[in-house]
Parts: C-alpha cells; structure tokens; sequence
C-alpha cells in the first residue's frame, strides 16, 4: 500500500502518549513565562537594583519562552523529540525532565555550556 511512497519521518511510538502530556505541559510554562513578562516593571526609575533584576528575570524568561514556543512549533511539524545537532532520539527520561530541550543527552549539555559562555 505504501510501496514508492517515500515518508517522512515516522512520528516516535514511544512518544505517542506522551505527547500530549509535555505539550500541556509547555502550553501551562509559556503561559506562566507571558504572566511574568508582563508582570515584570523593567521601567522603575526609582530604583535601579530592582530595576535591574527584573531586566535579568525578563531577559531569562525571553529566553525560557522562546525554547518553548520553538518545542511547541516542533511538535507542530513532527521534529519534536530529535537532536537538532545529531538527529538522535531523545530519550523520554530528558524529555520528561525538559520537555523544551532541542538537544539529546550527549549534546545537550555542550549547547548549555555554549550558551551560559555566550550569555554576559
Ligand atoms: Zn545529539
């Protein structure tokens, strides 16, 4: 039936109940990351140490939303749950933990170090 049919990636079984779950999961974090943004008063002219933790909470949560707005768009078009740098499955246990990351086991904790060296 599928003979000459080339597919696309199959979507991961082992993934298949879990879906759902993460997505709720990140929907419920991007909500609460849009609360916080707008929660925050980066414009306090009154006080500048304050002003200036917020500056870092909001740049964090920019950057939080950001993984999950690329996690949620990724379950979109099927790519969730692969390395972006070697295309491996990542395992369900990673995902379970950090269910925004874009990296298996073995990358991810080079990309965290890239960044965090990247990041003033
Ligand atoms: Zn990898």
């Amino acid at each position: 039936m599928t003979a000459g049919l080339v597919l696309p990636a199959a979507p991961r079984d082992d993934l298949t109940t879990l879906l759902p779950v993460l997505r709720r999961r990140l929907e419920e974090e991007r909500a609460f990351r849009l609360d916080q943004l707008a929660e925050l008063d980066v414009t306090d002219p009154g006080d500048a140490a304050r002003r200036e933790v917020a500056e870092l909470v909001a740049a964090g949560a920019a950057i939080a939303l950001e993984d999950i707005e690329i996690a949620l768009l990724r379950m979109d078009i099927g790519s969730y749950g692969r390395c972006h740098t070697c295309h491996a499955e990542i395992s369900v246990r990673l995902l379970e933990a950090i269910p925004q990351t874009r990296s298996c086991g073995a990358h991810w904790r080079t990309e965290e170090e890239a960044l965090a060296g990247s990041r003033p």
